[in-house]
């Protein structure tokens, strides 16, 4: 693939959200709130570059908060609708967060009988949920999966405390998917159903989370809207939201570095101005195997490398590659598709200098809307 013309120009580290690539996920996610009356909520967790939110809130309704950090952003960047839920809310931060939220989500029975008052006194027009955890997973490992053994996300239905329905609960929120097909949705829906089906009627709305992988390229999103509307239809039209995180990130830029040094112990080993475990946690944590433009699996083309991150962790190490051509000191590295849980994550572990953040406008222009120095890492320790 030929690299466009921004990948020689941008600051390395840096990760470039494509505009184009951003709205095209944007309109294929409006599309399924088009066909059913479901309404799409951007999950913070995964991506919040919030210099895109005018784009974002163009198309989606809102965003998925899990605290007041997420909820004060969705408020100020994007100002739709903000739900927040938290594993476990504290009392010093619960009016707040109830002020700028329009949904509560609480992860236990316990938690809503706790704050409830409170939050209703905050914001009278509050709507509260309890997150109920359906018991039925296929997500793709275990750090991933919400609803494995001994999950503390979410009520299990022996848990579930009946009596807070009469109390001014309005409705029910489960998360049980990680990168998934609609399939694994109708499982989870099922089990949903079946465990908290007769509570669904005394309900406003019904939230069923994120994980849902709508914008990849073999995602059945007929089959989505056909789920839905089925949903609705059975369920006299109720109120249906999904939040999804990775979906509305997906596949919409690279992280480009920097070769720095090419060293030898019994392989070649490049040595990059970016760092697994600092700004591609993921391909430690799930973990994974990044894709890099132009490179094939290693000793598939001529020469290969281990490329190790720029800290002195010794597990620093994105994975081995290899290219038709040696690789040069200065030349850029590409990889693809490092726009969700990326940047989110991020960390100054061993001082090193946080990737900047670019748009690539649609007019072909490169927007570097941050870059990061000494400060920041100076103002994360004391
Ligand atoms: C992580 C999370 C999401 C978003 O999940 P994605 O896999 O990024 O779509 C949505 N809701 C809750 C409660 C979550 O924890």
């Amino acid at each position: 693939m030929k690299n466009p013309p921004y990948i020689d120009i941008a600051p390395t580290p840096c990760y470039v959200c494509e505009e184009e690539l951003l709205e095209k996920n944007l309109i294929l996610l409006d599309s399924v709130q088009k066909a059913t009356g479901a309404k799409i909520l951007l999950a913070l967790k995964g991506f919040a570059m919030w210099s895109t939110f005018d784009l974002v809130g163009k198309y989606l309704h809102g965003t998925a908060a899990s605290g007041l950090n997420e909820a004060l952003l969705g408020r100020e960047k994007m100002n739709k609708e903000v739900h927040t839920y938290s594993p476990a809310f504290k009392e010093e931060e619960i009016e707040e967060i109830a002020k700028i939220s329009d949904h509560l989500v609480f992860n236990s029975t316990n938690q809503f009988k706790k704050f409830v008052k409170k939050a209703k006194n905050a914001n009278p027009k509050i709507s509260i949920g309890i997150r109920v955890n359906p018991e039925v997973s296929s997500a793709p490992t275990d750090i991933y999966n919400p609803c494995g053994l001994y999950s503390r996300l979410g009520t299990i239905i022996d848990e579930f405390d009946e009596s807070v329905v009469e109390n001014g609960i309005d409705g029910l929120h489960f998360h049980a998917l990680c990168e998934q097909n609609v399939d694994a949705l109708e499982a989870v829906l099922k089990g949903f159903e079946e465990k908290f089906g007769h509570l669904i009627k005394k309900m406003k709305w019904i939230n069923f989370g994120g994980g849902h992988h709508i914008t990849r390229k073999d995602y059945d999103v007929n089959r989505l809207i056909e789920v839905i509307n089925d949903f609705r239809n059975r369920h006299d039209n109720i109120a249906v939201y999904l939040e999804p995180g990775e979906a509305v990130g997906w596949q919409t830029g690279p992280l480009v570095a920097t070769v720095l040094d090419i060293v030898k112990n019994k392989m070649e080993i490049a040595i990059l101005d970016t760092s697994a475990e600092a700004h591609m946690p993921d391909t430690l944590a799930m973990p994974y195997r990044a894709m890099v433009r132009n490179s094939g699996l290693p000793n598939e083309k001529k020469y290969t490398y281990r490329f190790g991150g720029n800290t002195c962790l010794a597990g620093d190490i994105i994975g081995d590659y290899s290219f038709d051509e040696p690789l040069k000191i200065g030349q850029k590295i590409v990889f693809e598709d490092q726009i969700h849980y990326t940047f989110v994550k991020n960390t100054t572990f061993n001082g090193i200098k946080l990737p900047s953040l670019a748009i690539y406008r649609k007019n072909k222009k490169l927007d570097v809307v941050k870059e990061f120095g000494y400060e920041d890492f100076k103002n994360r320790l004391s």
